[in-house]
């Protein structure tokens, strides 16, 4: 029996997590939960997983939380605050940690969690994109193991030779003979849209993914391919690749999730349904593989799969993470920060689509964007890049 913690339990990755979970409730049992604030989805999961700690973000859902729970004669801890989810992520009473926190909002307890060395199944890649050097550094110091959610790294670690796999973040390409990393994406819902078009698109419409079901945040990152940009930065940190060793390939059908190459000209692939089921059974199963729930792909119907290469005009995001990611830590964490700020703002109407990567732009101009050596200085540099999005989304 392994004991899971989830964080970000009642989010999309949460949501698919727990569904894997279901199924083998005899393997894992779910230790504690954290989340923002939402509070029904908190009760269900309570009753349904019987977790023993829960922490709620905010304040007032926690307390919500707490009466709900004394008034169906449930029982829970149940924590408050950032300190309180920080304070689950790092009991130290988890076999696996599951990041699937939104955000920055994830970095800190994702260390802590790293802090316990228990197995960190991340799919929370703002965190890693934010801090990843440091991120690595304490895994070491504390014999963490991570290993990778998110489909595009589930599947490039599932096309890695196994000593690869068990040494993320200092696997060695070279010796394991890999040519290249083949990043890919669908391109997101505007891949084929008039360039004239963007100015005007909504909010809905830039959720509105066609493949992939996943939060709000992600899926405007998405139609930006922001996503790639910060997946691009968050391979080099998991494979300890090189920018050089990665290539971003546009996929409209998402079939394929990610490829290596290697020196004698293979090419390994994975394929499947895009459900996150599978690549959150990878983590949670690894070195086995668990039962997900996740349809077999059916040839028969696949009418084509087609590639091709990303325009960085229609692009101009995946253009500045690539950008930021051969400037450093401090230029990657000013990109997160910013692009956080910029798509919160296009959600809530106060800038234009196309405005996302001039605000990122913009901050990454600004902002003083030098190395940084510990989690204080990464917080403090998001905090200062926040403030400059800020004030450059006003003036919008
Ligand atoms: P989501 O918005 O659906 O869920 C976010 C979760 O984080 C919710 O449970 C929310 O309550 C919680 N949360 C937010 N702020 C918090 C805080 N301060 N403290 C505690 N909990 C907090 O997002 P999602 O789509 O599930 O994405 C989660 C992470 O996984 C993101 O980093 C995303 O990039 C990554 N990811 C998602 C997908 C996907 O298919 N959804 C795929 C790959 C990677
Ligand atoms: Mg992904």
């Amino acid at each position: 029996m392994r004991n899971v913690t989830l964080l970000g339990a009642t989010g999309s990755i949460g949501t698919s997590t727990l569904d894997v979970l279901r199924r083998h409730k005899d393997e894992f049992k779910l230790h504690a939960v954290a989340a923002s604030s939402s509070v029904d989805k908190m009760v269900a999961i309570v009753q349904e997983f019987k977790p023993e700690r829960v922490a709620m973000h905010n304040e007032k859902s926690a307390q919500e939380l707490n009466q709900k729970l004394k008034d169906l004669g449930l029982y829970a801890e149940v924590l408050a605050g950032a300190c309180g989810v920080e304070e689950v992520a790092g009991d130290g009473a988890a076999d696996v940690v599951v990041g699937a926190i939104v955000g920055a909002a994830g970095l800190k307890p994702v260390i802590a969690a790293v802090k316990t060395g228990c197995v960190i199944a991340l799919a929370n890649k703002e965190a890693l994109v934010m801090s990843g050097q440091i991120f690595f550094e304490a895994v070491k110091k504390y014999g963490a193991k991570v290993l990778p959610v998110d489909s595009e790294h589930s599947a490039i670690f599932q096309c890695l030779p196994y000593e690869a796999q068990i040494n993320l973040g200092y696997c060695d390409l070279k010796q394991a003979n890999v040519n290249k990393i083949l990043l890919t994406g669908s391109g997101g819902p505007f891949r084929d849209s008039p360039l004239e078009s963007l100015k005007t698109v909504t909010a809905a419409q830039a959720i509105a993914h066609p493949v992939w079901s996943m939060g709000p945040k992600i899926s405007v990152d998405s139609a930006t391919m922001m996503n790639k940009g910060l997946e691009f930065i968050e391979a080099r940190y998991l494979f300890n690749a090189t920018d050089d060793d990665i290539k971003v390939v546009i996929h409209p059908q998402s079939v394929i999730h990610s490829m290596v190459s290697f020196t004698d000209g293979a090419i390994l692939a994975q394929l499947g349904q895009p459900d996150m089921r599978t690549p959150i059974a990878v983590a949670l199963g690894f070195p086995q593989r668990l039962t997900s729930g996740v349809d077999m792909l059916d040839f028969e119907k696949l009418s084509e799969l087609t590639f091709r290469s990303p325009d960085f005009v229609r692009y101009p995001c995946l253009k500045l993470a690539m950008q930021a990611s051969k400037s450093g830590q401090g230029a990657t964490t000013c990109l997160n920060a910013a692009n956080e700020v910029a798509v919160d703002a296009f959600l809530h109407n106060q800038i234009a689509y196309l405005d996302i990567a001039k605000v990122v732009d913009g901050v990454l101009q600004k902002a003083n964007v030098g190395s940084l050596s510990s989690i204080d200085e990464v917080l403090e540099t998001d905090r200062k890049a926040r403030e400059i999005a800020k004030s450059i989304v006003g003036a919008i």
